[in-house]
């Protein structure tokens, strides 16, 4: 049973500056619930350990906020960094040994399935190493140049906007964030390594609550 071989680890250290409300969009609540609380609910199921990145100096209210959840999962608060992919690294550091898997979810992400989680580890399982769940891209996207001028146009048919939570061997993850290098997903790091990285159909629900219409959307979605 991969659930007590499964670890979570959920990036919740950014300042939300983008949704402008004043307080770590981890902490922003949605009916009730804060952004926190229902990313590592909604994915608790399928582990036994979740390590939460929190935005330094909040790290007592992730805490408390965990104390009171009562999730099957236990709860381990560690502090982020300045960039996502040093949070990651540090939650990856307070690990258990005893990992086989490891699901990398952003809490932005809150209004993921259950179900994303499981397709993930399913493809884990059956032998793949690094498995990240995604759409296809709707908007022809332009490559431009600092001066805004276009430089290219991709083929819109091989892009794919990518999602969490994104799934690893315990192995890829760790060498994948051994550098210490930056990207603004944990699939990019191991594709450095040459490791190959199967896309997954991912959910309109992973969404990623990043400005204020985002927060419309899931106010909607929560009542
Ligand atoms: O900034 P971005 O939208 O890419 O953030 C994605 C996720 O990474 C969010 O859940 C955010 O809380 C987290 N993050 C983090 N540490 C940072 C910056 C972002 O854990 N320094």
């Amino acid at each position: 049973m991969s659930q007590s071989q499964t670890a979570v680890i959920i990036p919740a250290a950014g300042s939300g500056e983008r949704l402008g409300v004043g307080i770590p969009k981890a902490l922003v609540e949605i009916a009730g619930l804060t952004l926190i609380e229902r990313a590592a609910q909604s994915i608790s199921s399928v582990a036994t350990t979740i390590v939460i990145a929190a935005p330094p100096g909040y790290e007592e209210n992730f805490r408390t906020i965990f104390a009171n959840a009562h999730l099957s999962a236990e709860v381990v608060v560690v502090t982020g960094g300045a960039t996502r992919s040093q949070s990651v690294a540090r939650a990856l550091a307070a690990l258990p040994v005893t990992t086989k898997y490891v699901l990398i979810h952003d809490a932005a992400r809150a209004f993921a399935p259950t179900e994303l989680a499981q397709s993930t580890i399913a493809q884990l399982e059956s032998g793949e190493r690094a498995v990240v769940p995604a759409l296809d891209v709707i908007d022809t996207i332009k490559v431009v140049d600092e001066r805004g001028y276009v430089l290219d146009t991709p083929d819109r048919n091989s892009l794919r906007a990518v999602q969490t939570p994104q799934g690893f061997t315990f192995d890829v993850i760790t060498a994948a964030h051994a550098s210490g290098a930056d990207a603004t997903d944990d699939a990019a790091l191991v594709a450095l390594l040459g490791v190959p990285v199967k896309i997954i159909p991912g959910s309109p629900l992973a969404r990623k609550i990043t400005t204020f219409d985002d927060l419309t959307w899931a106010q909607e979605l929560a009542v």
